[in-house]
């Protein structure tokens, strides 16, 4: 069943307008059906149970167990509750196809896992914590781990998952998913694809076929570094024959990994803003790393003496090409998140310290500017790569950061 959002009916959103809502309008009213209060600005519900109907006539199992119908009723909060529920119709609507809320992206990733119950995934280098989720699952039966060659691709079977991170960690850089659909479909895999790393409005991975769009809301969903949460949006056409949100949602409640209520909450705060955050931080990466990359070149540039490579999806050669996949897949921008190696360990290691605007931290998306020696997190990357996550401050200050930082970083070399 599809959420009420996303119904076409007399009372919907897409009934009042001949147009589809933009994405900032959806951010904004995609849950005033829920909305039975006259305050503008949502409540938040600590409640962990609610009220049965009064009418006896009406008490039978399972009342009150959608929590679309009647809207905004619950029953116990491990299975629905208002402040994530309010969150999930808003997510639903803009990342177009019916979505759940998770405590965090690997609990997502977990509960994905736990429902698609694969032989065989095969799965990128990207985000470390999604192999350690692999790695407890393990425990309770094989699961072969494969790569992304396309030998290992071809050793895939009916009901396994290929599962594809894009733009991936730490770089930044983009894949193919049309690429990775046709394999899928081939070896009748499902094609899920963690895309935390450009929400809406950069890429749609449900235009390129993929089954499952896993997020790490933690990150530009929840956008201010104030939240852990996870998301699984289906694609509608495959939800519409296969019910899997109720199936999810069913799964979830055992799981017990339900989002909190002020995080339900904060969420909606954030993704109020999502368009603006995301496409603010997008340009204003791209402008850092096209200057980045061009002095990096200029002999004699202070950047020059420094950093050996930047990695960004913007600097793909495809990003030039207007008939790219790479276009195509990524109409809105490339996203905040870009990789700097610096000439050698020592520079990775102490650029950091000296940057008055970058938080030296791990975590992405947030409207914080931040740089992490990665090193420091993963230890399968490339020792002399600085992660960075541009924010939201003026750009020119970011790169005035950038440049005084480089500067002390060369005069100290000189002491
Ligand atoms: C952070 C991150 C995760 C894990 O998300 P949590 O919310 O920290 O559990 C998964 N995938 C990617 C790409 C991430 O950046």
């Amino acid at each position: 069943m599809l959420p009420k959002g996303e119904e076409e009916g007399p009372n919907s959103l897409a009934a009042a307008f001949e147009h589809e809502l933009s994405m900032s309008s959806r951010a904004m009213h995609a849950d005033d059906y829920i909305n039975n209060h006259k305050a503008v600005a949502p409540p938040i519900h600590v409640s962990t149970t609610f009220r049965y109907d009064s009418d006896p006539d009406k008490l039978e199992h399972g009342l009150n167990n959608d929590p679309q119908a009647p809207h905004d009723s619950h029953i116990y909060s491990r299975y629905t509750a208002p402040n994530y529920t309010r969150l999930e119709a808003l997510l639903t609507s803009l990342l177009k196809g019916p979505s759940l809320t998770y405590t965090s992206g690997l609990a997502a990733f977990h509960a994905l896992l736990v429902f698609l119950n694969p032989s065989r995934i095969a799965i990128g280098q990207g985000y470390h914590g999604c192999r350690g989720v692999i790695g407890l699952l393990q425990k309770f039966k094989p699961i072969e781990q494969l790569t992304l060659s396309e030998s290992d691709l071809r050793k895939l079977r009916p009901g396994d998952v290929l599962h594809v991170e894009t733009p991936f960690n730490p770089t930044g850089e983009a894949c193919d998913l049309s690429y990775y659909r046709k394999i899928a479909s081939e070896q009748g895999a499902w094609l899920t694809c963690d895309a935390t790393f450009a929400p809406p409005p950069l890429q749609d991975p449900f235009v390129q076929g993929v089954d499952v769009v896993m997020h790490s809301g933690t990150k530009y969903i929840g956008g201010h570094s104030d939240i852990l949460c996870g998301v699984l949006s289906i694609r509608p056409d495959l939800e519409r024959e296969n019910d899997w949100i109720t199936k999810l949602r069913g799964e979830r409640a055992y799981l017990g990994s339900v989002l909190g209520n002020l995080e339900g909450w904060l969420g909606v705060r954030s993704v109020r803003t999502l368009e603006l955050r995301v496409e603010r931080q997008s340009r204003s990466a791209e402008e850092l790393i096209s200057w980045l990359s061009a002095s990096k070149d200029e002999r004699g540039s202070v950047v020059g003496q420094l950093v050996a490579d930047v990695m960004h999806a913007s600097l793909q050669p495809e990003a030039k090409d207007e008939n790219s996949w790479l276009r195509k897949q990524m109409p809105g921008g490339y996203g905040s998140v870009f990789a700097m190696v610096m000439k050698d360990e020592s520079l990775a290691r102490r650029l950091p310290s000296m940057l008055h605007l970058f938080h030296h931290a791990t975590s992405v998306g947030g409207v914080e500017s931040l740089v992490e020696w990665r090193a420091l997190a993963d230890s399968s990357v490339d020792r002399r790569l600085l992660r960075v996550n541009v924010g939201v401050e003026a750009v020119e200050d970011l790169k005035a950061d950038l440049l005084q930082a480089f500067t002390s970083l060369m005069s100290e070399g000189k002491d």
